[in-house]
This record gives C-alpha cells, sequence and structure tokens, in this order.
C-alpha cells in the first residue's frame, strides 16, 4: 500500500502549496502558485499534478486543506466548492470540478483542520485521543481532531467568533470583526492588534501589558475549549503566538480561569505540557493535507 501515490493540496489565500507524496508521507515533487484567481492558480496545479503523474505514476487519491468559507460535508451537493469567500472569483469554485480529470477520490477539509491533522499524526499532537489546535494569526480558528478525524458539525466550527470577557476600562479598543466587532477575532488576531497598537504585539510599547491582555482573550478560548472538548492537548499556532511571553501568559490565565475545577493529570502544573506550541512549523498544512488524501484512499 506504500507505492500509492497522493496529490495534497495546502490552499492558502496567498499561495497554494503542491506535493505528490507517497501514502507513507514520503513526498516526491513539490512546489507552490500564488492564489490568484481559480481559471489560473487551477490550471496550475492541474499541471503541477499532470507532470507529477507523468514522472512518478498515477495519483491515487487527493487531500485538500483549503483557506474557507468552503463546504467540507461530504453529504453535500456541493463538496469542496468555496462559498461566500470575500476573496474575487473564489465563491463557487469547487476542487472536484478542477481535479476531475484525474479521475482520484478527494478529501476536502479547512486549512485549520488540515493542520490540526498534521499535529496529531506527526506533530505536537502525536499520541493525543482528541486534540485541539488553534491558529492566531490573521484569523482565529479551531481544529478539533478525535482519533484521527476532524470533528464538525453542520459546518466547520468558528471559535474566532466567541465573544471574551471584556473591561473597557483596560481594553477600550471597539474590535475589528465586521460582524461582531468585539468577538475573539476582533480582539485578538493580527489585524485587530496592528489596527490597535499600530505594531504587532512583539513590537508595541508596553508589550508586557498587552501580551497579558491578549493571553487574557486567547486563555477563555484555552478553558472554553477544555469544557466543551476535553482534549488531550490545546496546540496554538499561528504569527500572533510568536510574540515572547503570550504561550506562557495563556496558560497561566487559562490555569486561573479553570479555577481547580477539572482534574486530571493531563492538566499539568502550569499546564506547560498542556498548552504547548506546534511541532511541525510550516509543515503541519501540507502534512495534514496528505493525511486527508490517505483517507480518501480508505486507509
Ligand atoms: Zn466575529
Amino acid at each position: 500500500m506504500g507505492e500509492k501515490l497522493i496529490g495534497a493540496v495546502e490552499a492558502g489565500g496567498t499561495k497554494f502549496i503542491l506535493a505528490l507524496a507517497r501514502s507513507s508521507g514520503d513526498i516526491l515533487a513539490r512546489t507552490r502558485v500564488p492564489t490568484t484567481v481559480p481559471a489560473v492558480t487551477f490550471a496550475a496545479m492541474r499541471e503541477f499534478f499532470d507532470q507529477a503523474t507523468g514522472a512518478h505514476g498515477p495519483i491515487a487519491s487527493f487531500g485538500i486543506a483549503s483557506f474557507g468559507p468552503i463546504d467540507i460535508d461530504p453529504a453535500s451537493s456541493a463538496y469542496g466548492t468555496f462559498t461566500t469567500t470575500p476573496k474575487p472569483g473564489w465563491s463557487g469554485a469547487r476542487f472536484h470540478d478542477a481535479l476531475a480529470g484525474f479521475g482520484a477520490p478527494i478529501t476536502v477539509d479547512t486549512d485549520v483542520n488540515g493542520a490540526a491533522l498534521g499535529e496529531w499524526h506527526s506533530g505536537a499532537g502525536q499520541g493525543c485521543g482528541t486534540l485541539a489546535y488553534t491558529t492566531i494569526g490573521t484569523g482565529i480558528g479551531t481544529g478539533l481532531v478525535r482519533d484521527g478525524r476532524s470533528l464538525m458539525g453542520f459546518s466547520h466550527y468558528e471559535s474566532g467568533h466567541i465573544r471574551p470577557p471584556r473591561d473597557l476600562a483596560r481594553d477600550p479598543y471597539p474590535g475589528k470583526c465586521p460582524f461582531h466587532a468585539d468577538c475573539l477575532e476582533g480582539l485578538a488576531s493580527g489585524p485587530a492588534i496592528a489596527d490597535r497598537w499600530g505594531a504587532s504585539l512583539d513590537q508595541v510599547d508596553n508589550r508586557e501589558d498587552a501580551v497579558e491582555l491578549i493571553g487574557s482573550y486567547i486563555a477563555h478560548l484555552a478553558a472554553a475549549l477544555v469544557l466543551l472538548h476535553m482534549p488531550d492537548r490545546l496546540i496554538f499556532g499561528g504569527g500572533v503566538m510568536h510574540a515572547p511571553g503570550l504561550i506562557a501568559s495563556v496558560r497561566r490565565q487559562c490555569e486561573r480561569q479553570l479555577a481547580g475545577y477539572i482534574v486530571d493529570p493531563r492538566l499539568d502544573d502550569g499546564l506547560e505540557r498542556y498548552i504547548v506550541a506546534p511541532g511541525l512549523g510550516d509543515d503541519a498544512g501540507i502534512t495534514g493535507a496528505i493525511e486527508l488524501g490517505r483517507q480518501a484512499l480508505g486507509e
């Protein structure tokens, strides 16, 4: 079975990372193409897989971890279709149409769920039964993996849009979300931080206070994830989490918010083993896309 070939796509808002891999995970060919409009980007994607097929053999399945919003319900007639994305030209574009010529099964999931799967498979989430992976970057989202499958309801989760408690004297910033203003994404995403302070979190004046404030919002999500899903581990990644001291602040404030209510050996003193940084860095997405391709094979 190790010889079957998987076409893997990490579809981001600025670039697509494409790979041809064996089902064992070895990558045979890899490239990146800019995300412009579907007619151009999908054509470049097809060309890469055509060439890779010529060099290595036919593709047995595709795994796709994509930006959204996108329909990820395998039972839906619109499975794999971009829905209401503000990205010009992409609403209505469908991976299944673009890749139909290869005649291989396709599994599509979100970029966050893909990264969560990648971390579960070979990163900081190895060995977890249930894992929550959250990215704090341009947007905020959480992927939950249970026994190697990402969880969803009628659609993918939207943890970035819960509303954390606020102290307006401490943080009068009104928030940046076009739907909710001061939801988590409206307060703690990279664009919200830049809008509020005119700098990234590691460059603002009063850095310690700023890190503690943003940490309090993220800790609210961390505590909610524990209470809702009881994951074996929480991973926090994304550009904002690179700010020095932020993950320590999230651990400290999450522990305070839980207030000793959840007693389990997984929740270690100080949460240093429970709340962790990603292990795969930039490779989480494509690793997860390969795992999605493996699932499309039925393996
Ligand atoms: Zn929102």
